[in-house]
This record gives structure tokens, C-alpha cells and sequence, in this order.
């Protein structure tokens, strides 16, 4: 199975996997963007994943679905173009051969979900939408601080060599952020001139991989005594996890 984004818009992917003629996209923003891959390949859409109900990431499932036929499936609890198959907690979904587990991450909207599913003989793959990106995490536009906390949790307690395939190219930004936090990481160092490499050739710095995420993303690392410490600097009332998961969240929206 390979496993490629499709830039579209200004820093979203829409990734895509395929298998022999068949493909499925997660979170089409633009159907353009997704027929001109489908006719380049050579491939036949089959699914469509979404991970949560914003624009960016829902605006071409209809033109798709009316097009090829493709069957949607989307979080249980959000405003959805219908019709589609929704899914909840712990509920798995057939990507071309490959069953995907339905994780729900609320915090960037409430009923967000993030797909997580191990292709024979690959590593693990997540689509984790906007909650977790490379050396960031989404902003909390309808959960809280608690629940995004939890869903980033629970992310980073997937296997190390799992793939995270975020929906937006923030990479670089964030590392900016993470390296504030984090000034003398020297694993954040050595990533964040790699990522730079990467941007200078356009091409992607995703996915990136659990393992990686948890030794440089600020979001998860609120327990490390550096990243707590520099969270004491910016705001000195931040004591329990969920308080200083808050202000480290609230530093990155004022940074
Ligand atoms: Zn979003
Ligand atoms: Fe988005």
C-alpha cells in the first residue's frame, strides 16, 4: 500500500493511499486536487475518511462521492455532508484491505476522530486531521484543554514507528515555537535543519512518526522537567497537567 499527500489550498494535505487501481483519500478539501492524482495514477476512488467537520477538510466529498461512487465514512458526532457512514470509538473501517480503528480526539472540534491502521508488513499509519501536527497541535476551537490533552495522550501511546500524517504543513512554525520551549533539544536542533531542507526542494516534511513527535513536539511533552519549567517561566499560576497543558497552549497562540 503507498501512502502519498496531496498538497492543496495553502499548507493542507490530503492524503492519499492506493493499492494496485484502487484508492482512498482522507479529508478532500479540494475534489480537484484528488481527480487530478485519481487521473495521473490511474485510480479508481473507493473511500473517502474524514476527520472533523471544517471546510478545509470536507469541501470536495460531495463532487467526490457523485463522481466515483466512493463510500464516506466520518465522525459520529459532527455536522457532516451527508450521506455518509459514521463511525465512533473503538469502530473499525476497511481501507483496501486494511482495517483502521477509529480513535476519537476531541479538542480542535468536539467530535473530532483520528484513523490508525497497519498495512501487512508496514508501519502503522495515523490520520490524525488538525489535533496533532509535526512539532505543534491543533487550536481549541470547541473542546478544552482537558480533552486535548487526553487526545494527544492517547496519540502519543501509539507505537513509535507509527506514521503521523497530519492535515496541514505547520512543520516549521512550530518547530520555531517548540524550539522557544525547548532551546537546548538537540533532537529538535537536528530536525528542525532537516525540515528546513526540506521546505527549500518544496517537498513535504510528513509524515512524521510517533517516536519523533514525542522527543521534540512541545504538546507532548507538558511532563518533561525543561518544557515544564519553560511553561513556569511564561505563566507561574500553571500547576496541575491540565493547567499546564492550558498555558502552554495559550503561549503558542499569543507566540
Ligand atoms: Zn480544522
Ligand atoms: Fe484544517
Amino acid at each position: 500500500m503507498k501512502l502519498i499527500p496531496l498538497p492543496a489550498f495553502d499548507d493542507n494535505y490530503i492524503w492519499m493511499l492506493h493499492q494496485g487501481q484502487r484508492a482512498v483519500v482522507i479529508d478532500p478539501g479540494d475534489a480537484d486536487v484528488v481527480f487530478e492524482a485519481l487521473q495521473r495514477l490511474n485510480l479508481k476512488l473507493m473511500t473517502i475518511l474524514v476527520t472533523h467537520h471544517h471546510g478545509d477538510h470536507t469541501a470536495g466529498v460531495g463532487e467526490l462521492r457523485q463522481v466515483t461512487g466512493a463510500q464516506v465514512f466520518g465522525p459520529h458526532k459532527e455536522r457532516m455532508p451527508e450521506p455518509l457512514t459514521r463511525l465512533a470509538e473503538g469502530e473499525t473501517v476497511d481501507v483496501l484491505g486494511t482495517a483502521f480503528t477509529v480513535l476519537e480526539v476531541p479538542g480542535h472540534t468536539a467530535g473530532h476522530i483520528a484513523y490508525v491502521g497497519q498495512p501487512p508488513g508496514q508501519a502503522p499509519i495515523l490520520f490524525c486531521g488538525d489535533t496533532l501536527f509535526s512539532a505543534g497541535s491543533g487550536r481549541l476551537f470547541e473542546g478544552t484543554p482537558a480533552q486535548m490533552l487526553q487526545s494527544l495522550t492517547r496519540l502519543s501511546a501509539l507505537p513509535d514507528p507509527c506514521r503521523v500524517c497530519c492535515a496541514h504543513e505547520y512543520t516549521a512554525s512550530g518547530l520555531v515555537f517548540a524550539r522557544a520551549v525547548e532551546p537546548l533539544n538537540q533532537t529538535l536542533i537536528t530536525y528542525q535543519a532537516q525540515v528546513q531542507s526540506l521546505r527549500e526542494q518544496h517537498l513535504p516534511t510528513l509524515p512524521s512518526r510517533i517516536g519523533l513527535e514525542k522527543a521534540i513536539n512541545p504538546f507532548l511533552r507538558t511532563h518533561v522537567p525543561d518544557v515544564l519549567a519553560a511553561i513556569g517561566q511564561f505563566d507561574p499560576g500553571a500547576h496541575d497537567p491540565v493547567g499546564v497543558f492550558a498555558a502552554l497552549r495559550t503561549w503558542k497562540n499569543q507566540f
